[in-house]
């Protein structure tokens, strides 16, 4: 590893809860905690999922493959990412959420709702086969 990046933050050694801690001293820093309340947070949350997915607005999937080859999109999409995700942990702090036990509740409940014997390789909402599934739960 070169000795620049060995300092550099990572997936594999961030913490949820550096993140939160960085996001709320980030704008405790700037006196912006007045401004974010959970409706405010929810608008700029949309706004920037709608600046990520200015990226990809009229390409492709092969377009938005060539697209994130290049260095610099690739940056600016990862970039627009961390805003969806600062925003999202601000929303989290606000509404006393843990995002880690949200998720995994979450994904609990989506795993019921989509077992993958029904699932699997298929794209269409729970709703189309709940019958199957509330037959399952019954018996
Ligand atoms: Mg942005």
């Amino acid at each position: 590893m070169h000795s620049s990046q060995k300092n550099t933050p990572s997936d594999r050694t961030t913490r949820v809860a550096e993140l939160k801690e960085a996001v709320d001293r980030f704008r405790t820093e700037r006196d912006w905690k007045q401004f974010h309340k959970p409706k405010d947070l929810g608008v700029a949350l949309v706004t920037e999922v709608g600046e990520l997915l200015e990226h990809f607005r009229y390409k492709s999937d092969e377009g938005i493959t060539a697209y994130m080859c290049d260095p610099k999109n690739k940056r600016d999409v990862e970039h627009e990412l961390a805003d969806v995700i600062n925003l999202s942990l601000l929303l989290a702090i606000e509404l006393d959420i843990d995002v880690s036990k949200a998720f995994f509740d979450k994904l609990e409940v989506s795993a019921k709702k989509y077992p993958v014997h029904l699932a699997k390789g298929k794209a269409s909402k729970y709703t189309e086969y709940k019958e199957i599934l509330m037959k399952n739960l019954q018996s």
